[in-house]
């Protein structure tokens, strides 16, 4: 336990729900809490509640005698990390909201604002399944699918806050339609959701990814098919990104990587077969599971100290 025991507010804001917690320096989680984002309500209410949650945190914290040093806060989106400001996001309808120095000032500490894909890389690498590797790319596969390229403990932001998103390499060019408007996206072929709606496409029956993945080991012909196509395009995805980035470890996270072998065994072959000269990265599964967002919210207000104290 650190002298005063300290810990630091984490907030992980998603389309629905936001995942809180107070964690120590050592990463260590002391408290949780979960609401509602209620993103209907626009997003100033969403902004409103999402400090209001901060301050709470913080004065439970304070109740059960521990200190308050920090706050961080992960949004999903684009988002500005350098400036602190959630610059556009789709599912929490965020416009250029400045929400680190809206923390910073409710709360009077220190503020960090990261983007929640990033922030989960960023838990991974440090505390999770990349801990013993120093370069790691984190994939988040779910509705859709994004990245983030972790070196030496910190993600790579990108210029303008857009780093790591994967899904949208060109893999299918002239397949299926993707959400942010072109065809043949990487996750418009090997998203969780992708990999439902073009069974139930084949098929005319509603069904998950989990499910495909199972038909297909039971040896289903359409579901070998759809999950056969989604793991080559998939492939494809982290052999560019093996291409770009040379990492140790890929960490694989989401609702897909939860088919385990059924998932790693093919995409294990299906990327050795891409690799030429590139050295094949070691392919493992997550390991925080869906805290990793908080934690790395966590992470980031921790860092957020350290400069702060340099
Ligand atoms: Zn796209």
């Amino acid at each position: 336990m650190s002298e005063r025991d300290e810990v630091v507010v984490a907030l992980d804001v998603g389309g629905t729900g936001m995942k809180c917690a107070l964690v120590r320096p050592d990463g260590s989680t002391v408290h949780t809490e979960r609401h509602a984002t209620g993103a209907q309500r626009g997003p100033e209410a969403v902004a409103g509640t999402i400090l209001d949650v901060a301050v709470g945190l913080a004065g439970k914290a304070r109740a059960d005698g521990r200190t308050p040093v920090a706050c961080g806060i992960v949004v999903p989106g684009v988002v500005d990390e350098a400036r602190g400001v959630a610059v556009w996001s789709a599912n929490v309808g965020f416009r250029d909201v400045p929400l680190r120095e809206l923390a910073g000032t409710r709360l009077g500490l220190p503020a960090a604002l990261g983007h929640d894909v990033r922030a989960g890389g960023l838990a991974e690498a440090r505390l999770g399944a990349g801990r013993e590797a120093d370069q790691v790319l984190f994939v988040a596969i779910g509705t859709g699918i994004a990245a983030a390229h972790v070196v030496g403990g910190s993600a790579a932001t990108g210029a303008h806050g857009a780093a790591g998103e994967i899904g949208h390499i060109l893999v299918r060019p002239g397949g299926p339609r993707c959400g942010c408007g072109r065809t043949g996206c990487l996750e418009a072929v090997s998203s969780a959701s992708a990999i439902g709606r073009r069974y139930a496409e084949l098929s005319g029956a509603p069904t998950t990814a989990a499910e495909v993945a199972d038909r297909a080991a039971a040896g289903d012909p359409l579901a070998v098919e759809v999950w056969r196509e989604a793991v080559e395009a998939l492939a494809d995805g982290l052999a560019t990104g093996q291409a770009l980035y040379d990492v140790s470890t890929v960490v694989l996270g989401g609702g897909l990587a939860q088919a385990g072998p059924r998932l790693f065994g093919p995409l294990r072959t299906a990327l050795r077969e891409r690799l030429t000269f590139h050295r094949e990265p070691r392919l493992v599964a997550a390991d925080l599971g869906d805290e990793a967002g908080c934690l790395g919210a966590a992470l980031l207000a921790l860092d957020t100290l350290a400069k702060e104290s340099r």
